[in-house]
């Protein structure tokens, strides 16, 4: 895009002040604005809640105002709702606006800010491992459908398929669609700093393992990570990220990493004495009685 944006403005520029316009100029002109404005993310619902934006082909962000976020992807014959997020009055309606395809609801973990919703659907899709965290969020009564690793949804002409990356939580997963290059992490990596203080949680070493595998997919297709709070961030991220996330963890799980310091959020179901560890754009809050 920024590119984009500067061609385009480099070639007004040239059009207008260098050389008389004539027609040929002029339709180049319109064509580049028009892919432009296209190629820009466009928000198409917005109501007291929540703010659907428009990402790539077929697939939307949905971010909450107390900022949660999930994800909708559309195939040809399925779509997909990754998350649930929390205050999102009639978040069932909401998903309808975007999709009328069938739709698979698929959660990344059982935390309240990315399963607030699940009564709103009859069927959900989680990892198992995360069973021990269904107490903690508002009572289901629908269908559990349990997920396993390497496991594929078709949606047609898109496929989505579950990793298994715990460490946030037991039953942490992030899916993939390996034709896009994109993957969807929930809080498996965080959205800039991953919380390993909640309990329960598994240790760094496990988490270490789940960057590793994590990074080797960046190597093999997967480039964009689509975190579970985009609006912190507002972006996609990138190999980058996951290295210095991967050192991290294995720096944490061997006692080398930078010295940590007091981190200041405390929740209910974590350590009241978290810490916190940065490397490149990486943290890691953590529980220093509980590493490994
Ligand atoms: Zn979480």
């Amino acid at each position: 895009m920024p590119f984009l944006m500067t061609f385009s403005f480099c070639f007004i520029y040239n059009q207008l002040i260098f050389k008389p316009m004539n027609l040929k100029s002029n339709l180049a002109l319109f064509l580049i604005l028009i892919s432009a404005i296209l190629a820009s993310a466009q928000e198409v619902f917005k109501n007291k809640d929540l703010t659907v934006t428009k990402l790539e082909k077929n697939m939307w962000v949905v971010e909450t105002s107390d900022n949660t976020t999930m994800y909708i992807i559309e195939g040809s014959k399925k779509a997909m709702l990754i998350d649930t997020g929390t205050k999102c009055e009639k978040l069932d309606e909401v998903v309808r606006q975007i999709t009328k395809k069938p739709l698979d609801v698929v959660i990344t973990h059982i935390h309240m800010d990315h399963a607030g919703n699940m009564d709103q659907f009859n069927d959900v899709y989680f990892h198992p491992a995360d069973t021990v965290l269904m107490s903690r969020v508002k009572p289901y009564k629908g269908k559990i459908h349990f997920v396993s690793d390497g496991e594929k949804f078709d949606l047609g002409g898109t496929t989505i398929e579950v990793f298994f990356t715990p460490g946030h939580t037991p039953g942490s997963i992030v899916l993939l669609d390996r034709k896009s290059g994109n993957c969807y992490s929930g809080d498996a990596f965080g959205s800039g700093q991953v919380w390993m203080q909640l309990l329960p949680h598994v240790s760094m070493a496990v988490y270490a393992e789940s960057c590793r595998k994590m990074e080797a997919l960046m190597d093999n297709g997967i480039s964009k990570i689509y975190c579970g709070h985009y609006p912190y961030v507002k972006k996609a991220f990138d190999k980058t990220y996951m290295t210095d996330m991967r050192q991290l963890a294995e720096e944490l799980s061997k006692g080398t990493a930078p010295e940590g310091e007091p981190y200041p959020i405390k929740v209910g179901i974590g350590t009241q004495n978290p810490m916190i560890t940065t490397k490149g754009g990486a943290s890691i809050v953590y529980d220093p009685e509980k590493i490994n």
